[in-house]
């Protein structure tokens, strides 16, 4: 048996329609006014119009990115930094990635916001509605929610959080990195003011993400330089890496409902037979709407970097929380918000199936997975 990659959710391998199409891509600077140029710039704005048709948006409204933490960047920062003495607050969940989370204390930390509130959650993770209510204020200006959670999957009601934006006057990011390519996402009904995708989770190249921007709001750039962007973003676009995300987001949202389905009765088939061979194990997130792709399992008693160390010996690879927050000894913030204990936030591991997982990985990962969760118990004892 080869490797079995199941980490999706942390980045997914070039889909080969992705490979072909940046190869075809014009290698000239989209902003020169010769041939060259005038080549890449054919191949910008016709990704522009492919990933604007995959997000329901117009292309104008798109804003690319070097990365789904700059479209984060962006979105927040962009709100703030007014006129002097103005000091709005922001208010995000307790489950955000770490660009929103960081990209909100630094904001509070400089004295542009006057405070960042903390919207809670239960324990499947999704926002409590009476603390969605109170941190919603008339003096937030943006409440920041992811759609899907990357550790757990678990969805967020979005239009909720729009509903209470609005009479606050306040207004709407949405991060829906995990969430397009997998479950349908249109911008245009999904009532909020900036959305943040990223081309790498879904097959694409790295180093290309976006921003879609509704009409009217006002962002101040980030990064100063030329007019690319309509002088939302300075720097000369990667063209070859916004093609390729554009063919994944059009590869992967051209058969979303066969692709989900096909994911989820994976994901299932993954946990019956884990439930069957792992005492003790848990589901996080079980009674909530999830993405099709991801489980979220505890181990009690056993340490989920020991875990993810047994499975990548045996050919396995998975996650034992975020890739961000994997590397660091803390438990995952995220868990603890659901009222994890942090042994059991430490036992976490999870598995994130994509385009080319196939029913023989998790055949793999249903194999080795009790010996090596029993032997992490007798180490962790
Ligand atoms: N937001 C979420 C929910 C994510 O899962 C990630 C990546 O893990 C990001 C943002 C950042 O994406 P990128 O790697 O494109 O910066």
């Amino acid at each position: 048996m080869g490797r079995s990659y199941l980490d999706y959710n942390a980045t997914a391998p070039l889909r080969p329609e992705v490979s072909r199409a940046m190869a075809g891509a014009a290698w000239g600077n989209p902003s020169s006014l010769h041939a060259e140029g005038r080549a890449a710039r054919a191949c910008l704005e016709g990704a522009r119009e492919t990933l604007a048709r995959a997000l329901g948006a117009r292309p104008a409204e798109l804003v690319f990115t070097g990365s789904a933490t700059e479209a984060n960047n962006l979105a927040l920062r962009g709100l703030f930094g007014g006129p002097a003495g103005e000091r709005p607050r922001l208010a995000l969940s307790q489950v955000e990635h770490p660009s929103v989370v960081q990209t909100a204390r630094a904001l509070v930390a400089s004295g542009q916001a006057e405070g960042a509130d903390a919207i809670a959650v239960d324990g499947e993770g999704r926002l409590r509605p009476e603390a969605l209510r109170r941190a919603v204020g008339r003096q937030t200006r943006v409440v920041s929610v992811l759609a899907a959670s990357n550790e757990t999957g678990v969805l967020q009601d979005i239009g909720a959080v729009v509903e209470a934006a609005r009479a606050a006057g306040a207004l709407v990011h949405v991060d829906a990195v995990q969430r397009f390519g997998r479950l349908p996402l249109d911008v245009a009904s999904l009532g909020a003011d900036l959305v943040t995708v990223s081309s790498h989770k879904l097959g694409g190249p790295r180093g290309a993400g976006a921003l879609w921007v509704r009409p009217g709001v006002a962002l101040r750039p980030q990064i100063a330089g030329g007019h690319q962007e309509r002088n939302r973003r300075g720097g000369t676009e990667d063209v070859p890496a916004i093609v390729g995300f554009a063919e994944a987001a059009r590869v992967a949202t051209a058969d979303l409902e066969t692709e989900a389905r096909r994911l989820a009765a994976l994901r299932d088939r993954l946990w019956e037979g884990i439930a069957e061979a792992v005492p003790g194990v848990r589901v996080l997130g079980l009674a909530a709407p999830r993405l099709p792709n991801t489980l979220s399992l505890v181990f009690p008693g056993a340490d989920g970097e020991a875990l993810l160390f047994g499975l990548d010996l045996a050919g396995v690879a998975a996650s034992s929380g975020s890739a961000c927050t994997a590397g660091s000894l803390e438990p995952s913030p995220a868990l603890l918000a659901m009222g994890l204990d942090e042994g059991t936030a430490r036992s976490a591991l999870r598995v994130s199936l994509g385009w080319a997982s196939t029913a023989a990985d998790v055949e793999h990962l249903t194999r080795v997975l009790p010996d090596i969760v029993a032997r992490a118990r007798q180490e962790a004892a």
